[in-house]
């Protein structure tokens, strides 16, 4: 199963993913998670990314794609695989219809979480104490400066994507503003199981 999860940052995609995971036996790719190991290893990728995540804006598309691209030929995801934060343009949804077609791969499912971009700063602010309060360090990019800056990036390059699966038939919509439960309800009635 090839799935895309759509969603401002903050709207529960990595969440759902993780439950995603475990119920289908497939791996969760998450062009920001592997952007940040990148960084911490201290990889070309990295030290490419580093200035541009911290603050907030996006890594160029030759990097993010081929990134993916490298990661999807790995033997973990012969099963499948959920994108989580790719494609975040229309240009990287088509360079990624084009990749997976080389591959003689199709997605399943692209289902958008709905939220309403005000109650996802609450959200961040919410995650931050909570990774403190256990012990953990924030993400350097989750502050309200930063965070605000990837909302206005999502409204404006990652938003249009929501027309373009609907234009392929692709698009699923669930509200995101449920309890996280809730919308893994939605999420599985919509993947058939
Ligand atoms: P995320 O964990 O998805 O919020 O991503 C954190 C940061 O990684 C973003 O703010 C971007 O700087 C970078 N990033 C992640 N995915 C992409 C992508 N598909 N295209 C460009 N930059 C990305």
């Amino acid at each position: 199963m090839r799935l895309i999860l759509l969603g401002p940052p903050g709207a529960g995609k990595g969440t759902q993913a993780a439950r995603l995971v475990e119920k289908y036996g497939i791996v969760q790719l998450s062009t920001g998670d592997m952007l940040r190991a990148a960084v911490k290893a201290g990889t070309e990728v990295g030290l490419k990314a580093k200035a541009v995540m911290e603050s907030g804006g996006l890594v160029s598309d030759d990097i993010v794609i081929g990134v993916v691209s490298d990661r999807i030929d790995e033997a973990d995801c012969a099963k499948g695989f959920i994108l989580d934060g790719f494609p975040r343009t229309v240009p990287q949804a088509e360079a990624l219809t084009r990749m997976l077609a080389s591959k003689g791969l199709k997605l399943d499912a692209v289902i958008e979480l709905v939220v309403d971009a005000e109650a996802l700063v609450a959200r961040m602010e919410n995650r931050v104490k909570e990774t403190i309060a256990a012990g953990g360090t924030p993400r350097a990019d989750d502050n309200p400066e930063s965070f605000r800056k990837r909302l206005a990036e999502y409204q404006e390059k990652t938003a249009p994507l929501s027309g373009y699966y609907a234009s392929t038939g692709e698009l699923k919509t669930v509200d995101g503003m449920a309890s996280i439960d809730e919308v893994t309800v939605a999420m599985a009635a919509i993947l058939g199981a």
